[in-house]
């Protein structure tokens, strides 16, 4: 799966419900996620990790869905060549 299907397979699932928070209380629940993150990391359960990093990615795509910004197009304008500072791959900044 690419970065767009896994969007749209957010949007299918959850976008009714993600609509109607809206993208403060999405934007909440995407920190709230980074925090969980960050804790697993800290106490170093590699399975905790996983998870988290499923759920930050999971809000992060309900987020883009509600704002409509298609997060593959973004990322790959940004950084589909490389550093966007220098062009580099790697980084050479
Ligand atoms: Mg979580
Ligand atoms: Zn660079």
């Amino acid at each position: 799966m690419e970065v767009r299907e896994l969007q749209r397979l957010i949007k299918e699932t959850y976008f009714e419900r993600d609509w109607e928070r809206g993208v403060e209380k999405n934007n909440l629940w995407l920190v709230e996620e980074v925090g969980e993150l960050t804790r697993a990391i800290r106490k170093g359960r590699r399975l905790e990790i996983e998870e988290e990093f499923a759920d930050v990615l999971a809000w992060l795509l309900s987020l883009a869905n509600v704002l409509g910004v298609d997060v593959e197009a973004a990322f790959l304008k940004k950084y589909g060549d490389g550093c966007p500072r220098c062009g580099g791959k790697p980084c050479r900044c």
